[in-house]
């Protein structure tokens, strides 16, 4: 894989944590699915984006220092016109001056509502012992109360991208059950596998997150991603070999 401008950019501002909107830049290029995410930096052209993309949208803080947006009162979902988005992007901004006074606020990601879907998180990290490893599981409660994850050493086979969603506890709940149609299981496994080489191809990332993917009996896709970089490429590489 070429270098990534989106990490060089990054790096040259002496950040190792990439913005929801950055993150998603990187993944679309490594051809996951993420959803169109455009970036408005006053409320008129949060406005003239959304008008752009249809009605209803969603908007974000963003902040290359705030990592948990919707703590902060950073995310509002379902704007269905203009005046609700120029209220919104006004509060989310208060909200991030309030909280984290010092943060570096850029302006407000605007994107499309997405129709609901079952939310379904995947993240990958770097385990002291096993070097790169993969995660799996059901989003919401299920990944935080529950801990109803599955997780395999990269690089994945396909045969273990499979057994990683069909291990999980909730996996009726993507299989289908009681006359529910399941989910597009070849898309996430698809999902599984391109994560597992974008690790591989890019050492430099330290830990990556796409929390949630939404999944459709017709295709998956991620509505919010995060991105760390390794401080040191050298060290990121020697851990891998
Ligand atoms: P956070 O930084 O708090 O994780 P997210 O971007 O994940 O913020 O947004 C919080 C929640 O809002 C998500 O878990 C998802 O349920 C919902 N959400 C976010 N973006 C969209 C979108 N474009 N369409 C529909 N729902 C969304
Ligand atoms: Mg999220």
């Amino acid at each position: 894989m070429k270098k990534s401008k989106v990490i060089a950019q990054v790096r040259e501002e002496g950040r190792l944590i990439l913005t929801e909107f950055e993150s998603k830049k990187f993944l679309k290029q490594a051809g996951i699915p993420v959803n169109e995410t455009k970036l408005a930096t006053t409320p008129a052209e949060a406005v003239s984006l959304s008008r752009d993309m249809g009605f209803p949208v969603v908007l974000k803080i963003l902040s290359p220092e705030i990592v948990h947006k919707s703590d902060s009162g950073g995310v509002r979902l379902s704007l269905k016109n203009a005046s609700e988005v120029r209220a919104a992007y006004r509060e989310i901004i208060a909200n991030a001056q309030k909280k984290y006074p010092s943060a570096s606020v850029r302006g407000v990601s605007v994107q499309k509502m997405a129709k609901p879907g079952t939310e379904v998180i995947i993240g990958a990290s770097k385990d002291p012992q096993f070097g790169p490893v993969i995660m799996f599981g059901l989003g919401g409660i299920f990944v935080e109360v529950l801990k109803d994850v599955s997780f395999r050493i990269i690089p994945l086979s396909r045969r273990d991208a499979m057994e990683m969603i069909e291990e999980i506890k909730g996996y009726p709940l993507l299989k289908g059950y009681r006359g529910k149609e399941p989910v597009d299981l070849p898309a996430l496994t698809e999902i599984l596998l391109k994560i597992s080489r974008v690790m591989e191809e890019n050492p430099e990332i330290k830990e990556l997150e796409l929390n949630p993917i939404l999944t459709y009996q017709r295709g998956a896709l991620a509505v919010d991603a995060r991105m760390i970089l390794e401080e040191d490429i050298r060290y990121s590489r020697s851990s891998l070999s």
